[in-house]
């Protein structure tokens, strides 16, 4: 019997888990924090996996989902903004010396993009869209059941196309992209420069004040806040206007926890993308849906890739 070991790398915590190529359900799983003050978060992955690792069974490969950009030819991790000094990081070489396996890694986003894509809400379809909308956005998609990478693995950087030229600074240190005008982050930003500005709300300007919070606002009656998510929500319909004409997608698919803000999201969002999309025949019978593997996404995304490579690189 072969087994993946397949690994989800946050800024937060470490998870690694054990699979047989035909089940989702894993033999073996562990969770440990990314950061410790008495080792760095390499040994930290090393010691998850070795955790797991079959006592007899042979493993066929080490799959990983990386919090960043990273080249998946050569395994070098290009950044992860949450994990201090992988910065051009071989992650890939570093773990297949170390357990004499082939180590494949993907970005978190395009991991959970495969993950519904193959085991969630996007089975079935050979074009999908994939958001993950939270503190950022980030996104996948597969065309013609391909997960799409680009030449050098970097494609498919969704909140980092330009809405508004002039507009608020995004984390990544550009205008006016789309993770600076629609993730928690900037819905929460919105609503405290409106209070700053003098705007009346239930909601007291702070700078812990999160999109959970907004949207409980929002569902209170809050007209602040349910204009700070009708905002966010047209930004999203304007992106999806280009992504749909860019993709053709038959299903769009929204993880991460601001998706979970329901209607107050989504019918803006809706209304913004009718308004704007070229031609209906792109959104006529598309599938909008919430993302179904909550937590596991990013793993099995991983064992989703780890399937796709032993059957194809042997
Ligand atoms: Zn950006």
């Amino acid at each position: 019997m072969s087994i993946i070991v397949a690994v989800d790398i946050g800024g937060t915590q470490i998870r690694a888990a054990t699979y047989t190529l035909g089940n989702t359900k894993a033999l073996k799983v562990t969770k440990i924090p990314t950061k410790s003050s008495d080792s760095q978060p390499y040994d930290r992955v090393v010691r998850a996996i070795a955790s797991i690792w079959p006592a007899s069974e042979s493993v066929s490969c080490i799959t990983a989902a990386i919090p960043g950009p990273l080249d998946p030819e050569t395994g070098i991790v290009i950044s992860a903004p949450n994990i201090p000094g992988w910065e051009h990081f071989p992650l890939a070489q570093k773990l297949q010396e170390r357990f004499s396996v082939p180590v494949y890694l993907g970005n978190d986003a395009n991991m959970a993009a495969m993950g519904e894509w193959r085991f969630g809400a996007g089975q079935g379809h050979k074009h999908v869209l994939y958001f993950t909308i939270s503190t950022g956005i980030g996104g996948g998609v597969i065309a013609d059941n391909q997960l799409l990478t680009g030449w050098r693995g970097l494609a498919t950087e969704l909140g980092h196309v330009i809405l508004e030229p002039d507009g608020p600074l995004c984390g990544c240190g550009k205008r006016g992209h789309f993770e600076a005008l629609a993730s928690g982050t900037a819905i929460a930003r919105y609503v405290n420069e409106q209070l700053a500005a003098g705007v009346n709300s239930q909601l007291k300007p702070s700078p812990s004040l999160g999109a959970r919070q907004v949207a409980d606002a929002a569902r209170e009656g809050d007209t602040l806040a349910i204009e700070a998510f009708a905002r966010a929500g047209k930004y999203i319909g304007l992106a999806l206007a280009n992504y749909v004409v860019t993709f053709n997608p038959s299903i769009v698919i929204f993880g991460g926890g601001v998706s979970f803000s329901g209607d107050l999201l989504f019918a803006p969002m809706r209304t913004a993308l009718k308004e704007n999309v070229m031609d209906l025949a792109y959104i006529d019978g598309l599938e909008i849906t919430t993302a179904q593997l909550g937590d596991d996404a990013g793993l099995l995304g991983a064992l989703a890739l780890g399937i796709y490579k032993t059957k194809h690189d042997n």
